[in-house]
């Protein structure tokens, strides 16, 4: 069989760009090797399908940290408040949640996934599911995809749509970035982001902090000089590992990189109380301690951080908490507050890419065009979403650019076929 385009994976972008290619009267065919299209972005934002982020585009590239400036041109034709739009006029009415973050009214990844399906259906693109792809050949006509099945088909413009390589029982294995490197194209190193970080502290591994939440810190990551890298506030947790949450995984995309670098370690700095000056928290402790002599200190201390952190910091300066606020030297008040604002401890290393939310690294951004998602190389041959050397924070960032990317490819493959197209 032959086609215009030929699409191959059915996630966010495979879908986007199948819709744009079948919208623009390409014969399209998009290739899905699992049961189900959509998998990862039915799981996207808790199972509830986070489609996109209705930050200012500006914002949104600030975290996209991975390439995102890539999306500045393709954002010029199709932006988030498009991918709003879009979604609104197939009827599934949007909400938006905190930090801008989008989700179908419904609650329900499901409507998200059937309106792509009926769009597809109605603009009569062809949909094959259970149909792994092996192998492309490019040609200088057409191109062939190869099915598991040993099946040939053939196509002018071919959208690889595979996806990275994290959490792979969704489908995405990495298949693509062998194709891409058939064509000529640098596969950038990957790694994993938006994932948790281990470490070797004694602290961790002999579990003290296991399981203890805490909200709304400031988590830093230092370079080898001891400055910030970056800086995320938001909740965290400690964990049998090392440690996860929100602010951990926003950070770990810049500790891996440092560990990449060949550190063996890395450093992160927890400031527990980021509203709170040191020196006045000093004073304000010192006040009480004076005021209730007979107080035990632990007692005086109640109520500022979780109690689990509190015996913790309390064991590293030998602090007996017990002991009557009276008794207490002023040296040991400012070496727990220190703590509690500075708290420095190293991470060795993350959870492998198959646990990580999103991939980084990949098809490199360099050699495909960003108004278009042609490659450089190949004639009709496009990229869209994870596969490509782009990665976001989780909050629909990622899902925002595959949505881009795709539409852009999708627009660009079917009018690659047709000349004259007014993409
Ligand atoms: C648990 C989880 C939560 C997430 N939450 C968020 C979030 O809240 N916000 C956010 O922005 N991002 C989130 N992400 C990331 C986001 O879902 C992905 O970045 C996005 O789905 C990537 O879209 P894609 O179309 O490039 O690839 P994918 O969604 O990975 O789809 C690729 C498709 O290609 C298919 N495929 C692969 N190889 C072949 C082959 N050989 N033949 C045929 N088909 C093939 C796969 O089966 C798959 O269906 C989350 C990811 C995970 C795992």
């Amino acid at each position: 069989m032959s086609y215009d385009v030929v699409v191959i994976g059915g996630g966010p972008s495979g879908l986007m760009a199948s819709i744009a290619a079948a919208e623009k009267g390409a014969k399209t065919l998009l290739l899905e090797k699992g049961r189900k299209l959509g998998t990862k972005l039915a799981i996207s934002g808790g199972g509830r399908c986070n489609v996109t982020n209705r930050l200012p585009e500006e914002e949104v590239i600030k975290h996209i940290p991975g390439n995102g400036k890539f999306l500045f041109s393709p954002f010029s034709v199709f932006n988030n408040y498009d991918i709003i739009a879009f979604f609104e006029e197939m009827g599934v009415d949007l909400k938006e949640e905190d930090h801008g973050r989008m989700f179908p009214v419904s609650n329900s990844a499901k409507t998200v996934v059937n309106a792509l399906i009926n769009k597809l259906d109605e603009l009569g693109a062809e949909v094959r599911m259970k149909t792994p792809v092996k192998a492309v050949h490019y040609d200088q006509n057409e191109h062939t995809v190869i099915l598991d099945s040993g099946e040939k088909l053939y196509t002018k413009s071919l959208i690889i749509a595979v996806g990275g390589k994290a959490v792979p029982h969704t489908g995405s294995t990495g298949d693509g970035y062998s194709w891409a490197k058939k064509a000529g194209h640098t596969v950038t190193a990957l790694y994993p982001t938006e994932v948790a970080l281990t470490s070797n502290e004694a602290f961790i591994q002999n579990r003290s902090l296991q399981g203890l939440s805490l909200r709304d810190v400031s988590l830093s990551v230092l370079n080898k000089k001891g400055k910030p890298i970056i800086t995320h506030r938001m909740d965290m947790i400690f964990t049998h590992f090392g440690i996860s949450g929100p602010a951990v995984l926003r950070c770990s995309q810049f500790a891996v990189k440092e560990l990449m670098k060949g550190h063996e370690k890395v450093s992160m700095l927890l400031d527990v109380l980021p509203d709170k000056q040191k020196d006045h928290l000093i004073q304000e402790i010192l006040k009480n301690m004076e005021n209730s002599p007979k107080k035990s200190f632990k007692n005086i201390l109640k109520g500022l951080v979780p109690e689990r952190l509190l015996d913790h910091m309390l064991t590293i300066h030998k602090i007996d908490g017990e002991q009557k606020s009276a008794t207490v030297s002023k040296e040991a008040v400012r070496n727990v507050i220190h703590d509690l604002k500075h708290f420095r401890f190293d991470v060795h290393g993350s959870l492998p890419l198959k646990k990580a939310f999103v991939t980084g690294g990949g098809v490199s951004i360099k050699e495909v065009v960003p108004k278009t998602l042609q490659s450089k190389f190949m004639h009709g041959l496009y990229f869209c979403g994870e596969i490509l050397d782009i990665h976001g924070y989780t909050g629909g960032y990622n899902i925002t650019s595959a949505l881009v990317t795709g539409r852009l490819a999708g627009l660009n493959a079917a009018a690659e076929n047709k000349a004259g197209s007014d993409v």
